[in-house]
């Protein structure tokens, strides 16, 4: 039985685990199949506060961990398998073991979403890539596409500028929603060109592997066929709940449902990071409602135990 379970181990699931630890709160952090979440697999980060000249995901990731962990937090890898909250303490299963809890912070972030087209699942791994910083390095040299017009796609069609011989762009509008200083540092690599209107329709190859993408013109529906070896796919992403499906509160659009103190519908149950923030998605929002949650969880334990709040500190 814990204090605090946090269920991730990115940027918000560690800060919450630093505040409720340092709170001297029983924390026990599941961190999914690899510690720091999407943020241990970007290469740089230029825009968390703190790091004059940006730092690498996986150094800024490992430092929170070390961190929440000084002050006694417990960091298991683990994959949680259920969640009951209907019951409390609430009941957390994870493949090796089952825990209680006496508040439960969310943190499972947000997962890349697919394309959906033939060729896709069956060339993952073998050329469809969702992680430029984790596989960028086999298209050395080597024609790439990445598919997507938001950050993501610019951020790692621009790491991409370091390793591939060419990058095509492939966006299904006539116009980017990434920030401007992204496109333009694209431009200027002179190793990106830009397909605008365009959609990928099939991904081919052989048994060694991608080999081209099948495109089509939204305008003009003209078909074409762009060869290259390996294919990125930043079309934006898709909250983590399944988990809590049934159980606590989701929007439209399938993120979970919090107030200003990061509560879920659910007394006790906080939610903190990307899972419950379809809009801005940053490393520096994530660290801020993982705050949040953590304090409020400290308070939620401090009433159950009609201690008043905040004479434990969270100072
Ligand atoms: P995003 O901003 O939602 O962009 C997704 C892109 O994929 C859009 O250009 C969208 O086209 C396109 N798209 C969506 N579905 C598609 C489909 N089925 N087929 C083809 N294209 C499709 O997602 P993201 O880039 O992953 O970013 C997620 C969040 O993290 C955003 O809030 C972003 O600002 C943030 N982020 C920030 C940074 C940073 O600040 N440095 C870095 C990375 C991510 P349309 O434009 O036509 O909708």
């Amino acid at each position: 039985m814990y204090d605090v379970i946090v269920i991730g181990s990115g940027p918000a699931g560690l800060t919450t685990a630093i505040y409720t630890a340092r709170a001297r709160l029983s924390t026990l952090v599941l961190t999914g199949q690899a510690v720091g979440g999407q943020a241990s697999a970007t290469a740089d980060i230029e825009n968390y506060p703190g790091f004059k000249a940006g730092v690498h995901g996986a150094e800024l990731m490992e430092a929170m961990q070390f961190q929440a962990e000084r002050f006694g937090a417990e960091v298991v890898m683990d994959v949680v398998t259920a969640v009951d909250v209907s019951q409390h303490p609430f009941a957390v299963t994870t493949y090796e073991s089952e825990y209680q809890a006496r508040s439960l912070v969310v943190a499972t972030g947000a997962t890349p979403r697919k394309l959906g087209v033939p060729g896709e699942a069956e060339f993952v791994g073998r050329g469809v890539s969702y992680c430029a910083t984790c596989d960028g390095f086999f298209y050395r040299d080597l024609p790439v596409a990445v598919v997507g017009g938001g950050n993501s796609a610019l951020e790692e069609t621009n790491y991409l500028t370091r390793l591939a011989s060419r990058i095509t762009v492939i966006h299904r509008r006539d116009r980017l929603r990434a920030a401007p200083i992204l496109q333009e540092r694209a431009e200027r690599s002179g190793k990106v060109e830009f397909k605008w209107d365009t959609v990928v329709t099939a991904i081919e190859g052989d048994k060694a592997g991608v080999k081209s993408l099948r495109l089509r013109n939204v305008k003009t529906g003209a078909e074409s066929t762009l060869a290259v070896d390996g294919v990125f796919v930043y079309i934006g992403m898709t909250p983590n709940t399944d988990l809590f499906q049934g159980q606590l509160e989701l929007d439209a659009w399938g993120y979970l449902v919090t107030d200003r103190h990061q509560r879920t519908n659910v007394p006790g149950v906080f939610a903190a990071g990307d899972v419950q923030d379809r809009l801005y998605q940053q490393v520096a929002v994530a660290v801020g409602t993982g705050a949040v949650a953590g304090m409020a969880a400290d308070k939620f334990v401090a009433e159950l135990e009609g201690r008043a709040y905040p004479e434990r500190g969270t100072t």
